[in-house]
């Protein structure tokens, strides 16, 4: 998906304008590991959504851009990020954007994320206040 800017381009590129050599053994240790990280992200998200939710989601699955991991579980987006598992939800109102929910780690956590919790941009908080009554 946002794979576009690969690193050998990248790496290239800095090579081309005769950058200092530690940045270009930075950039390309950086792209060295890469693949591990890949590995290991998505290895720790599918491990995650299996203790939580009994589904098995294949590597394959799993977005990653080697910072954080992204999963589809029957309708539901799962997220890691620096080490912690969210859940994504869109603005409760509007329906549109991409809101993190406070950290999951237990099926309760979850729940709430599902139920409870409303996500909402700044500019539906307006609009939304008036429906909160009906609860
Ligand atoms: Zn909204």
């Amino acid at each position: 998906m946002q794979d576009q800017i690969n690193g050998t381009t990248v790496l290239a590129a800095l090579e081309g304008m005769q950058s200092p050599g530690w940045q270009v053994a930075a950039v390309g240790e950086y792209e060295h590991s890469l693949p591990s990280r890949y590995a290991s992200l998505r290895a720790d998200l599918s491990a995650r959504i299996l203790a939580l939710t009994g589904r098995q989601i294949s590597p394959e699955e799993i977005y990653t851009n080697g910072r954080l991991a992204v999963a589809g579980v029957d309708g539901v987006t799962f997220r890691l990020h620096h080490g912690d598992l969210m859940l994504v939800r869109t603005c409760t109102y509007c329906g549109t954007g991409h809101f993190e929910s406070p950290k999951i780690s237990s099926l309760s956590d979850i729940g709430y994320a599902l139920s409870a919790w409303r996500p909402l941009h700044e500019d539906c908080e307006d609009y939304s206040a008036d429906e909160f009554p009906d609860f």
